[in-house]
């Protein structure tokens, strides 16, 4: 299998701030910032370009916009219009390849090598794209093409806003040479430190040296930032039909021991895998927790339940009573993430529904309504302030 491959990056242009402000008017042209309250301890979950001028950006304190900008409009996210937009958005990228991966709420890679018979060159599907979710929502999203994944993603953050590039392969080099060391995949603070004081701060330089020579200097993850920096990327476009898991996980903007806010982020968390898995007809037998400590040292922690589940309350009760197993003592906590594995394709909805109403019904009530209607008066109530396993109060 020679044959070039050919990959899309599609990523909304600065999703929930462009959705606000397409759904009030009098917010177009405002800084607008969604996340939490300036007055608490919340922070940036989106800013639109007008904030964004002023060095505004996501997981930023919301204190620290309203400093940089008094003027800024806080909006509270609304995260079941947005979900229910994904839902769409996605489903129309589905139209062009069954090749699609949902990266986040708003972002996917396409391999459309397949799809190019039928629908013309990737730049002509990148460019429909861009045109029909224009059309269709009224929202503009920027598309970046190159020869794998990588390479697409970086595209399409140069794109933006509103925007496509297509890196062909022989340009591939050269456009990468440019880029900061950060913009490797795999490459965090403490690797960008090392590779600097190796003398290594743009792609090309990393480019010019020799793989061994980087291998010597950093092990094996010398030849992965070899091989990336020559744009070179195999990994496929997993689909969620082919995952082996599906997950999401959440970085604090504080490290925090507060165990009530833990167990709403293992809710909100809960709610997002138990949709993601009823959304591809899945279910999973086993639950996950991660914990990230505030000295980065990671824990999982995995239970097998008796039957597949892709239910939200079951996902977060089997999580808390994950979460209370483990000792923190007083140890903070920087990073929940939860993933469910094990996955068979039994979560098809049945046509006729056993009568009474089991948490499988409500799931698919509130899937139902968010998916029509997208709107935010559908709101399980927050079981986080409840105890979830009927135990001992914390101490
Ligand atoms: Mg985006």
């Amino acid at each position: 299998m020679c044959r070039k491959r050919q990959i899309i990056h599609m990523d909304m242009d600065a999703f929930f701030a462009a959705v606000e402000q397409r759904d009030d008017p009098s917010l177009r042209g405002r800084p607008v910032v969604v996340g939490g309250s300036p007055d608490g301890r919340g922070v940036v979950a989106a800013a639109s370009y007008e904030a964004r001028r002023y060095g505004i950006h996501s997981a930023m304190p919301s204190a620290e916009a309203r400093r940089r900008c008094p003027d800024v409009v806080f909006i509270t996210p609304n995260h079941e219009k947005y979900r229910s937009l994904s839902v769409q958005i996605m489903a129309l990228l589905e139209e062009y390849t069954p090749q699609v991966e949902q990266l986040s709420i708003d972002e996917a890679f396409l391999d459309v090598t397949g799809s190019l018979r039928l629908h013309g060159s990737a730049h002509r599907i990148g460019e429909q794209i861009r045109r029909r979710i224009s059309d269709t929502f009224n929202l503009t999203a920027s598309v970046g093409i190159g020869p794998n994944k990588f390479v697409a993603k970086l595209a399409s953050e140069q794109a933006k806003p509103d925007g496509l590039l297509e890196v062909l392969p022989e340009k591939v080099l050269g456009f990468l040479a440019p880029l900061s060391v950060e913009a490797l995949w795999g490459v965090g603070e403490s690797t960008a430190r090392k590779l600097r004081r190796l003398g290594f701060s743009t792609i090309g330089q990393i480019q010019k040296c020799p793989a061994s020579e980087l291998v010597a200097q950093l092990g094996t993850h010398g030849q992965t930032i070899a091989k990336l920096a020559r744009g070179q990327d195999d990994s496929v476009v997993r689909t969620d039909r082919e995952r082996k898991s599906v997950s999401h996980e959440q970085t604090f903007p504080e490290d925090t021991a507060d165990a009530r806010f833990l167990r709403t982020r293992l809710l909100e968390l809960s709610e997002q895998v138990g949709h993601r898995l009823r959304t591809h007809q899945l279910k999973g037998e086993t639950v996950t927790l991660k914990l990230r400590f505030s000295d980065f040292r990671t824990l999982t922690r995995s239970t097998t339940l008796p039957q597949p589940t892709n239910s939200d309350q079951q996902i977060y009760r089997s999580t808390c009573a994950l979460l209370e197993a483990v000792r923190l003592a007083n140890r903070k906590i920087r990073l929940l993430g939860i993933a469910v594995s094990n996955l068979d394709r039994s979560g098809q909805p049945q046509l006729l529904s056993i009568a009474g109403s089991d948490e499988s019904d409500v799931d698919r009530a509130l899937d139902a309504v968010r998916e029509r209607f997208g709107i935010d008066s559908v709101r399980r109530a927050r079981l986080a302030d409840e105890d979830p396993t009927d135990s001992q109060p914390e101490d």
